[in-house]
């Protein structure tokens, strides 16, 4: 292949990747290659365990340009009454849509089955997978490293324990069909295992069958405050909650008591003080199903599983021949260290609101277009570290916050926002005939500043004013 000149290189073609060049691409006559690993766009999509869903609504994930889902609301199942969420066929079928809008404009080339095996000062190698030929790309503004927060799930990661010989062992992916055995040992605290018991569940697995090794308990957020559109009014009656608590706390005790009094944050099992935050989304219902397994251990992480033990951190446990072992492990969100966003020659999408990377990743190719001086672009764009402390709830809260604070003062960003389906509040001031919605927003604007300054005192350690 030819060697190739453009203005961005961007380097993913997974969700993150899509978004961001989308968002580019709308707002900029820019040129750009994105280059892949992976034959077929949506990235970790592509290796989805088969019952997965989008623990969010639809209708806020994806790519700006175009929608995802019909909007419909579930009247059925542990969804029932919320936003219709979709399956990994539908994300996959989604990214390849999005990826033809892009490549329609002409102005956009995707080079699947290439490894960006490195490059500097504006030049890049690209070698094909399946021929081990190089290209070299010279790009004129700036590489996109979409994979600095590359996704690690069970079908594609390697685990962190030894499996003896014979063990019946395999990623949650081999649940595709129930196997025959006397028992489930899931391996992993977060949403990953979560799906994997639900799914045994649902399938008629008895709970006391299911055997959950879970090396920490989560903070889990309720999907009931994460509804857009003709719910906003209670997302954002949330939105107001956390505020209020954030602003009002005088302990993080305090602050943790009343964010689950609020149903803000919500655990499994009230007995135990969860460690853990990964943004993870569950319904009430699934909430109650999971709560029906009680053989939940918490020895720590595993470390090797043999043919008749499980030899974990703080202890063993007995297996056998009739257990199967699911490989929920994967860490998931890469929690990289934050850097700055935009750099010479370089942009590293990171989230800025709390979680939510697809609409992160586009608020960066918005951002790049549209501002003309990398200060500016990292004063409204700071890195927000995926969480995974339970107190990481505060830093993500008090930047995501912060970040808000500054958008609303932006006339730009602030009409770019409210028609942009990727913003969970995506045409609140249409909404503001609502008494509910009124009120949320009072309770938010009165809150919103008092709560980043009280966050960040209890981050630091000290007391409240
Ligand atoms: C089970 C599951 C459910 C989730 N549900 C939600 C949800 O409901 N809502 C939500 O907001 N988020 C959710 N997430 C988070 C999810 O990770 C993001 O939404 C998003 O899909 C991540 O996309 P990404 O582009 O950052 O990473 P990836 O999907 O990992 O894509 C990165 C791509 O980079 C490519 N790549 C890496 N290195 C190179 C290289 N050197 N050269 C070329 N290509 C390279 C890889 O092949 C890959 O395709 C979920 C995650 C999981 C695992």
């Amino acid at each position: 292949m030819a060697d190739i000149e453009t203005d961005y290189l961007v380097v993913g073609a997974g969700a993150a990747g899509l978004a961001f060049t989308d968002a580019l691409v709308a707002a900029s006559d820019a040129h750009v290659v994105v280059v892949d690993r992976r034959t077929e766009p949506g990235g970790h999509w592509n290796d989805a365990y088969p019952f997965v869903r989008l623990h969010q609504p639809s209708a806020y994930y994806g790519v700006t340009s175009l929608e995802l889902g019909a909007g419909s609301i579930d009247t059925t199942g542990p969804n029932a009454g919320f936003y219709e969420r979709a399956t990994a066929a539908e994300l996959r079928s989604y990214f390849q849509r999005a990826l033809a809008h892009l490549l329609d404009t002409e102005r956009v080339r995707f080079l699947g089955g290439f490894d960006h095996s490195g490059g500097g000062d504006g030049h890049h190698t690209v070698t094909a997978l399946a021929t081990g030929e190089s290209t070299t790309v010279t790009v004129r503004r700036r590489l996109v490293d979409a994979t600095y927060l590359e996704t690690s799930i069970p079908a594609t990661h390697t685990p962190s324990f030894a499996v003896g010989d014979g063990v019946r062992f395999g990623p949650v992916n081999e649940l595709g069909e129930v196997p025959d055995a006397d028992g489930f040992t899931i391996i992993g605290g977060g949403k990953t295992s979560m799906d994997a018991c639900s799914w045994l569940l649902d399938a008629g697995v008895p709970a006391d069958a299911i055997r959950w090794i879970r090396p920490r308990d989560s903070w889990l957020l309720d999907r009931r405050f994460a509804q857009p559109l003709d719910q906003l009014a209670t997302t954002m009656d949330g939105q107001a909650l956390q505020l209020e608590a954030a602003a009002e706390a005088a302990t993080v005790p305090e602050l943790f008591e009343r964010l689950e009094a609020t149903g803000q944050l919500v655990r499994l099992d009230p007995a135990v003080e969860p460690s853990m935050y990964h943004c993870a989304t569950l319904s009430q219902v699934e909430i109650d199903q999971l709560r029906q397994i009680t053989d939940v251990v918490r020895l720590g992480h595993v470390h090797a599983i043999e043919a008749d033990r499980i030899r974990l951190a703080q202890g063993d446990l007995p297996t056998g021949s009739g257990q199967v072992h699911v490989d929920c492990s994967a860490y998931g969100l890469r929690r990289a260290a934050a850097r700055p966003i935009f750099e010479p020659g370089r942009i590293s999408p990171q989230p800025v609101r709390m979680c939510q990377p697809t609409f992160n990743a586009a608020v960066v190719g918005h951002v790049e277009a549209t501002y003309h001086d990398d200060d500016t672009r990292n004063r409204l764009c700071p890195p927000n570290r995926y969480p995974n402390a339970a107190t990481d709830w505060l830093t993500n809260t008090a930047t995501s916050q912060a970040a808000q604070n500054l958008w609303g003062e932006d006339d730009e960003l602030t009409r770019w926002m409210e028609s942009n389906r990727l913003n969970t509040a995506r045409g609140l001031r249409s909404r503001l005939d609502e008494p509910a919605m009124v009120d949320a927003v009072t309770r938010m604007i009165v809150h919103a500043e008092p709560a980043v300054a009280n966050l960040t005192r209890l981050v630091a350690g000290g007391a409240r004013a």
